[in-house]
């Protein structure tokens, strides 16, 4: 029979914050991956656990997963821990999940501290509905692109940053999004936790030497769905805005309709632009 997978979810700063379920995982396991093994060293050493330990972290996935895989069909039970927090949420562990999945290996999780979570909690922004989005790319367009995504979200929404990026990163926001209100959470669960809270220019002149783990915590954009569409039109010619109905498959006879109700003329007006 074959084991089973579990992705076991470990401290974030304060090594309390483990459940009594994912000790007792850690114990019962087989192997136990870890993304950085010296790093789970020193929380099983906490925990007096002692385990083989096999390194899988980011640049190893793909080498590494079919000997996993084959030692799940063999029987082993085996756990995947990161260096902090949940597994796969911005660390290493899709693929060797999709491919247990697909050979009918059970995945099961162990939940616990996850950054995204504690830090939207304490945000006092809106929890309803959110959008995480990780780590922000770096490559300049792609960055843009996604930045340009991010200021027409109408949820809160949640970025993962390294230290020395985050002035970068709030510089890159206040262009793009305009002077947004929003949440660092920074050190959470360690002794220099801290919430800095206010808007981007606010932060950006008072906040000169980041230090430690941040997450970036932004209020939704207020603007309506339809102020957006509306703006989106206007800045659009004609042509454009043929187009833009053209892809989403409307006829040209909506189109049109569509076209002449938006900018309030004429249906026969924009007929006779396309024919
Ligand atoms: N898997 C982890 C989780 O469950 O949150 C996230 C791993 S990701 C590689 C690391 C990023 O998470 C950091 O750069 C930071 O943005 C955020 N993070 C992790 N621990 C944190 C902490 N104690 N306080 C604030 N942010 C933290």
């Amino acid at each position: 029979m074959s084991g089973k997978l579990y992705l076991v979810a470990t401290p974030i700063g304060n090594l309390e914050d483990i459940t009594l379920r994912a000790i007792r995982i850690l114990k019962e396991v087989d192997i136990i991956l870890a993304e950085d093994t010296r790093q789970t060293l020193k929380l099983l050493n906490h925990l007096e656990i002692s385990k083989t330990l096999i390194s899988y972290h980011r640049h190893n996935e793909e080498i590494k997963v079919d000997n996993i895989i084959q030692k799940l069909e063999e029987g082993a039970n085996i756990a995947l821990v990161s260096d902090a927090g949940t597994p796969v949420i911005s660390d290493p562990g899709e693929v060797v999940v999709k491919e247990a999945l697909k050979n009918n290996i059970e995945v099961i999780p162990i939940p616990g501290a996850c950054a995204l979570i504690n830090g939207l909690i304490v945000s006092g922004l809106d929890a309803k509905e959110f959008s995480f989005y990780g780590f922000l790319p770096l490559n300049k367009k792609l960055r843009k692109e996604k930045l340009e995504e991010i200021r027409n979200e109408n949820k809160t929404i949640i970025l993962y940053e390294a230290p020395h990026k985050i002035l970068n990163t709030l510089n890159d926001l206040r262009d793009i999004l305009g002077n947004r209100k929003l949440v660092i959470a920074r050190e959470l669960t360690k002794i220099h936790e801290e919430y800095i809270r206010g808007n981007i220019v606010e932060i950006l002149e008072k906040y000169k030497e980041p230090r430690g783990e941040h997450i970036i915590i932004i209020e939704k954009n207020n603007i309506k769905k339809e102020q957006l569409q509306n703006e989106l039109i206007n800045s659009m010619t004609i042509q454009q805005h043929y187009s833009y109905y053209e892809k989403q498959g409307f006829s040209k006879n909506e189109i049109i309709k569509k076209i002449a109700k938006d900018r309030n003329v004429a249906k026969n007006e924009i007929y006779k632009l396309f024919i």
